[in-house]
């Protein structure tokens, strides 16, 4: 096992506290060669450890709240109504309510192993919330740089109440992560945002258990959020060391969805550049996908492109009447950045970039819960009544 940078090839011990490439400034992958049968995953707890064999930390060390083995849910009419085959991962079932928890059981068992003593983030909000949580767990003092005013109510009560220092930053979240990374570079902390490679070691669970739960083999494509783009790109890395172990014998369509005010991925796409341009300013409902340059960008253009993939954008009311669609069709309650995923899936059939009848997996990345506001605003006031038989009579007959 050894960390290699993507661009270069350069090789870096496991054990090197690196999150660029130090010849050519790109972005890095960790490499394992695990030489098993899918056979030893039988009869294992449903967590994402079921696959410890393909995570490059020290078995020992392990720090879980048992995350992964989220639910896999076939949903019927609403793929009816869109007119595919889906299936929807619902990631909001993680202990914290969103997928980074698997990246940070990994990152938090990785920095054990490296005995460093303090842990740091720059978030939208979810990777704050999970990371607090699960340095409480291990003991580890925590900071998280959030851009003031832009994180959703829930996430911040998490960050806050597991004890992390929460500090609110006078800007958007690229310009956070630039701060925290040039703190992390002088050695005060170890960064565990999706720049480090072994958060997304973590996260490409997502992609074991999506084949496992379909009985090993691939679904037609994977639709998800698009942000700083490190899950599509572990997602992809998931499911290829899968097919590369001979577990599977395809691969899926990976479809990447962005918000329309924050897409340097699908402008990219739309040209078929390598690199991306970035968006300043980026603006959306779905803040959780609120970056404009997505530090993954070279592997989430590789994973769309080598997957013969594809990537689009949705508007926020496509992004919230999407959410509303999930919830009332499957009683699925997701947070805005996550519908993105539902959103671009309709958008993209009625283009026709998706055929009608493909079986797709739709990643729901965070629960609805995180962000109670955009829920309440959607919604009409309850109804007021007195407290008897009459009044309440009155309102069931009204419906
Ligand atoms: C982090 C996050 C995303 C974006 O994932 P990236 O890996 O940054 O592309 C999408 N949805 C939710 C709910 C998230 O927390
Ligand atoms: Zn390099």
């Amino acid at each position: 096992m050894l960390i290699r940078c993507i661009s270069c090839g350069a090789e870096y011990d496991l054990d090197d506290v690196i999150y660029t490439c130090s010849k050519c400034d790109s972005i890095l992958e960790v490499l394992i060669d695990p030489q098993v049968s899918k056979d030893i995953f039988k009869c294992r707890k449903s967590t994402m450890w079921k696959y410890k064999e393909f995570m490059p930390v020290d078995e020992s060390k392990i720090i879980s709240l048992d995350e992964g083995g989220t639910p896999f849910i076939k949903c019927d009419r609403l793929g009816e109504e869109l007119g595919v085959n889906l299936h929807v991962k619902v990631e909001g079932s993680n202990p914290t309510g969103s997928f980074k928890d698997r990246g940070m059981s990994v990152g938090i068992t990785k920095a054990l192993e490296l005995n460093v003593d303090t842990v740091g983030c720059a978030s939208t909000g979810n990777t704050s919330a999970s990371l607090a949580a699960y340095a409480a767990r291990a003991g580890l003092k925590c900071i998280v740089l959030l851009p003031s005013g832009k994180v959703a109510l829930g996430k911040l009560a998490q960050a806050m109440f597991h004890g992390a220092v929460v500090l609110s930053v006078n800007g958007n979240f690229d310009e956070a992560l630039e701060a925290v990374t040039a703190l992390a570079l002088e050695g005060e902390l170890y960064l565990l945002n999706s720049i480090n490679p072994f958060r997304l070691e973590g996260q490409k669970s997502i992609g074991f258990e999506i084949v496992d739960d379909l009985g090993w083999r691939s679904p037609d494509r994977i639709v998800l959020p698009v942000g700083n783009a490190g899950n599509i790109s572990a997602i992809w890395k998931g499911v290829r060391e899968f097919y590369e172990a001979g577990f599977i014998a395809d691969l899926p369509r990976m479809t990447g969805i962005q918000a329309e005010g924050a897409c340097p991925i699908t402008n990219a796409v739309r040209k078929g550049a390598e690199d991306i341009i970035p968006v300043e300013n980026p603006e959306t409902v779905a803040t959780a996908i609120r970056i404009g340059a997505p530090v993954s960008s070279l592997k989430a253009l590789r994973a769309i492109y080598d997957s013969d993939g594809s990537s689009d954008t949705v508007s926020d009311d496509e992004i919230l009447d999407a959410q509303k669609l999930l919830a009332r069709t499957e009683g699925i309650g997701v947070e805005p950045a996550s519908a993105s995923s539902i959103a671009g899936l309709k958008k993209m059939v009625q283009t026709g970039e998706i055929d009608q009848g493909e079986e797709v997996v739709c990643i729901v990345t965070g629960h609805l819960l995180k962000d109670p506001n955009t829920a309440i605003n959607a919604c009409k006031e309850p109804i007021s009544i007195e407290a008897n038989a009459q009044s309440l009579s009155k309102v069931l007959k009204g419906l």
